[in-house]
């Protein structure tokens, strides 16, 4: 584990948090800045900074959590639905390099955005374009 990471200090036990569930692969504990009663934050145990870099077990647990892990913090604050997303890579806003999916209950009214609203400039692109795009996908797994 990088001396320096917070998140691997969570783990630890070395810093406090407020946690929700752990199991031998996950950890998850409430953001200290929270968005919203309840926002949850779901991170591997091992030291991983993208989601690209877990290996396919930790992928598997990881998801087993936050599928767990979703409707309960939902019902924790009576919330009727949440934003479940990861920054993955600084550029998009990851601040804390261990991943992590932050589960963020919503309610009606509370002034917030869809994940819509994560994105730049929104690129102008034509059914030739997206096809491209989408066998290049195909073709990079
Ligand atoms: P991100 O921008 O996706 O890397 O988000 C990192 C999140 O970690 C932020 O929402 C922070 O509020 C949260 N955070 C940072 N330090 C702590 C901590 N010690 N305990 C709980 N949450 C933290
Ligand atoms: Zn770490």
């Amino acid at each position: 584990m990088p001396d320096d990471c917070i998140f691997c200090q969570i783990v630890a036990g070395e810093i406090p948090s407020h946690t929700v569930y752990e199991d031998d692969h996950v950890f998850a504990f409430l953001d200290a800045n929270p968005l919203a009663p309840g926002h949850t934050l779901v991170i591997p145990k091992e030291h991983h900074e993208r989601l690209n870099d877990l290996p396919d077990d930790t992928a598997d647990a990881l998801y087993a959590a936050l599928h767990d892990l979703v409707p309960a913090a939902e019902a924790a604050v009576d919330a009727p639905a949440s934003n479940v997303g990861f920054n993955n890579g600084e550029a998009s806003g990851q601040e804390v390099p261990h991943v992590h999916g932050h589960v963020i209950p919503r309610f009606a009214d509370d002034g917030g955005s869809p994940i819509h609203a994560v994105g730049g400039s929104a690129p102008d692109l034509d059914d030739d374009e997206l096809a491209d795009i989408a066998e290049d996908i195909a073709a990079a797994r």
